[in-house]
């Protein structure tokens, strides 16, 4: 019997790892799963009814670092990650993404000489002051299986010297949850619930540190939005660090009343939303996917992106922090200048499938 280990930590982890676990469900005479939560993100609306949601088991593990720098949760993840390494013994550890957890759970492994898989490799925004980028170079660096969604992460990979042998193109997890769960996101009632009518609102999401921890530039994101919703609808369910922000610098009370101001919403609700916007506009990484895998508009307000196939075959707009372009980009939008797009290759709900076929054998399971 094979041992393996996922790790989970952050919003976006759940979503990925859900369709691994679902195959390795049909292995379990083989394999034993093992899921340990790090407690990135810990409460109801961030983690607890993803777990529902994308019907995932109580985790196995939970590590239960909350909060702090990034050296203390990345340190902290490592004491107690090592301890259950050492507990288990597993064959193999999966991490997904990159978050802290991604990168001090990877490390930990590699130094107890056990394989490591990275479910995401290879993306980069080439922009070191995003910590995730710090994280994503340093566990491809260490990881044994590295399992790529799009083309830009085979060239980055090769340009940064990983090994070809390591590095499979097998598509995108966080899209096959979108498949599998795609039924059920239609039969959502969420856009009853928010008085909403399909293609008629703007879903704006804003979490970064870049936009939302500066004063300035809150207020100023704060004003496009109020602008935008003088001409539609708006929906802005709020992530705790920018809920946090708007507070701080009291700009929570400055939202216009076109603007439905929610909590983060969880995983089908939210995808209902998504699926039937006019346009989003976000700077998540994981939105720029799943608007291109529907189809929908999407301008992204970052510099830089480490999806690129999302603007290069997807819906996706790469527009820049410069506010007036981006409200100019919604503007056009909204007058029903779109843009077309394609489905990226293999993005097609059969990635973890590929993944688990391909570790079944290199391990032997
Ligand atoms: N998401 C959700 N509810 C929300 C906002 C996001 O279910 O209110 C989901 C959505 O699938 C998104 C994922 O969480 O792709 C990750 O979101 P986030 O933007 O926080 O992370 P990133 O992808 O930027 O790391």
């Amino acid at each position: 019997m094979k041992k393996i280990i996922s790790v989970v930590g952050a919003r976006p982890n759940f979503i990925k790892i859900a369709p691994v676990n679902k195959v390795l469900k049909t292995y379990s005479s083989r394999v034993k799963h093992i899921i340990c939560h790090t407690g990135q993100h810990f409460d109801e609306k961030m983690s607890k009814v993803f777990f529902e949601d994308l019907e995932l088991p109580k985790p196995d593990y939970n590590l239960e670092v909350h909060g702090g720098s990034h050296a203390e949760q990345t340190a902290k993840i490592m004491v107690e990650f090592e301890k259950v390494l050492l507990e288990e013994k597993p064959d193999l550890v999966i991490v997904v993404g990159d978050v802290n957890s991604t990168l001090a759970c990877s490390i930990t492994a590699s130094k107890l000489h056990i394989k490591v898989a990275h479910i995401e490799a290879g993306l980069r925004s080439f922009d070191r002051e995003m910590p995730e980028e710090i994280n994503r170079i340093l566990t491809d660096v260490i990881s044994d299986f590295l399992f790529v969604t799009e083309d830009s992460g085979l060239e980055n990979l090769d340009h940064e010297g990983i090994d070809k042998s390591k590095v499979h193109f097998v598509g995108n997890v966080m899209i096959d949850s979108l498949y599998h769960y795609l039924p059920k996101i239609e039969k959502s009632n969420i856009l009853k619930e928010l008085k909403l009518t399909s293609k008629d609102y703007i879903l704006f999401t804003f979490h970064r540190p870049r936009n939302v921890d500066s004063k300035i530039y809150l207020t100023e994101l704060v004003d496009s939005i109020n602008q935008l919703a003088r001409r539609s609808t708006c929906v802005f369910p709020v992530h705790p660090r920018t809920a946090n922000k708007l507070q701080e610098f009291g700009l929570n009370t400055k939202l216009h009343s076109n603007i439905i101001i929610t909590e983060p919403i969880g995983y089908i609700d939210f995808m209902c939303l998504v699926k039937s916007a006019r346009l989003i506009i976000t700077d998540s990484g994981g939105i720029q996917e799943e608007s291109t895998y529907l189809g929908v508009q999407c301008i992204t307000v970052r510099d830089n992106t480490e999806r690129p196939v999302t603007v290069k075959v997807g819906t996706n707009q790469l527009i820049g922090r410069k506010l007036s372009k981006v409200i100019n980009a919604a503007n056009k939008i909204l007058d029903n200048d779109l843009k077309k797009g394609n489905i990226p290759e293999l993005w097609d709900g059969k990635a973890a499938e590929r993944i688990i076929d391909i570790l079944s054998k290199k391990l032997d399971f």
